[in-house]
């Protein structure tokens, strides 16, 4: 009998988790509360630590036919608009790394997730199903649904985000606390800007006390907004509260022709109250796991929490198909394999809000030797290096 793998949650991680499990020859169902799987509008950046994982699971040629390869990442200064080269990607990522740089539409990536498990096994995701409550003895686990049913398997991977029942549940009381930051997010059809905010570059405006980040999608059909703002009177974390471009614009009074140009193109502008959490030192507990937002949740400056999702989820079925008759042990190891590199870029995100957000950005003389100063190519290196290098298929011997 095939191990049965249960996991909360179709997310990212969730369906990477399935569709690297079900490659590695586990039985794997997908519980997910949503009736439909359509995911919100909005932008990804996968780094090529993240590309790898996917790559590996054979989804190269999907994702080069729905991404974008963006030549490479800007600064811009919030007022004046000056211009500073962050690194090079493109070609620069594959010879560094030996995977590109890709921005994505998030609902095109989930898509060719969703396909890609459903060839596997075509009713491996259950829709409209919410886990409310999980239990685990020595010998497996059960999943109790809102449906009234219960589910049963060997091991559980709690992939159902930020808000994760099975963490609540089995291992970790959530104590977040909110950064004083919110996210505004939008797409935008390209068509509708001008040449030079249609780039094929990913631009990083910073200013005192906010930032902004855009990005081609969908082979530069699309544009990605996403506007970074301290503001300590709205709280909700959620990815489908819509805000209104007015609103987002009085958040970025004063900003550069170009930011006001991307604000007014968005048709409905999200927001997405920013908390803050520190790392857990365990999400494990018998044959129960948690990957993904839902084992260390993350600002997102570093833009690596669903390439973590995707780290976690190849290395967890490594892991896994190592071990398949001790599923106890495989997950600890699993856990010792990632806990300290994911902790460290949850950290590293939070400083990242200090820098971008820096009171030195006000006025353009101390903003210019601020800016030549935090993103000098060594100091790049050293911030981004680690994390792009990082190879999920060395970690488990
Ligand atoms: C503004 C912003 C920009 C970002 N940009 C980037 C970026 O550029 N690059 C990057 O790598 N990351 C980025 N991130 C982070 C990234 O979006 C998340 O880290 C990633 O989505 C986490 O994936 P996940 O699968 O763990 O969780 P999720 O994507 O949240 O998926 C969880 C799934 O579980 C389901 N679920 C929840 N509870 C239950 C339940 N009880 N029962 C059943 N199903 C349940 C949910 O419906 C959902 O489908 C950004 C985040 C924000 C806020």
């Amino acid at each position: 009998m095939k191990t049965k793998v249960l996991i909360a949650g179709a997310g990212i991680g969730g369906l990477t988790a399935a569709l690297a499990l079900l490659k590695e020859g586990f039985d794997v169902e997908v519980v997910e509360q949503a009736r439909e799987l359509k995911e919100v509008g909005a932008g990804l950046q996968l780094s090529a630590n993240g590309v790898r994982a996917l790559y590996r699971l054979g989804l190269e040629e999907a994702l080069s036919a729905v991404a974008s390869q963006p030549r490479g990442k800007e600064i811009r200064l919030w007022n004046t608009g000056q211009a500073w080269k962050l690194f090079d990607l493109g070609a620069e990522s594959l010879q560094q790394y030996g995977y590109p740089y890709l921005t994505l539409y998030r609902a095109d990536l989930h898509r060719v997730l969703v396909e890609a498990v459903r060839k596997e096994k075509p009713d491996a995701i259950r829709l409209g199903t919410r886990v409310v409550d999980v239990r685990y003895q020595d010998s497996g686990v059960a999943l109790y649904l809102d449906d009234g049913g219960t589910l049963c398997g060997d091991v559980l991977v709690g992939a159902d985000g930020v808000h994760s029942v099975v963490r609540a549940q089995l291992i970790a009381t959530d104590r977040p606390s909110f950064s004083g930051c919110v996210a505004w997010r939008g797409v935008i059809p390209a068509a509708e800007l001008p040449a030079r905010l249609r780039e094929p570059v990913g631009v990083n405006w910073v200013g005192p006390g906010a930032h902004v980040i855009h990005y081609p999608l969908r082979n530069g059909e699309l544009v990605n907004f996403v506007g970074i703002v301290e503001r300590d009177d709205w709280q909700v974390e959620s990815w489908t509260e819509p805000g209104s471009v007015e609103e987002c614009q009085r958040d970025f009074a004063g900003w550069h022709e170009d930011v006001q140009t991307l604000i007014r193109s968005v048709k409905t502008p999200f927001k997405w109250a920013l908390m803050v959490r520190e790392p857990i030192p365990n999400w494990t507990v018998g044959r129960v796991t948690l990957l993904g937002d839902a084992a260390h949740p993350t600002l997102p400056f570093l833009a690596q929490g669903a390439v973590m999702a995707i780290e976690d989820a190849y290395v967890l079925a490594r892991c896994l198909a190592r071990h398949p008759d001790r599923a106890a042990e495989a997950l600890q190891l699993y856990q010792q394999a990632r806990l300290d590199r994911t902790a460290r870029i949850v950290r590293g995100s939070t400083d990242n809000a200090r820098r971008f957000h820096n009171p030195a950005l006000a006025h353009a003389e101390g903003a210019a030797e601020y800016v030549s100063r935090e993103w000098s190519e060594p100091r790049v290196r050293e911030r981004y290096g680690w994390l792009f290098e990082y190879n999920v298929d060395a970690v488990v011997a």
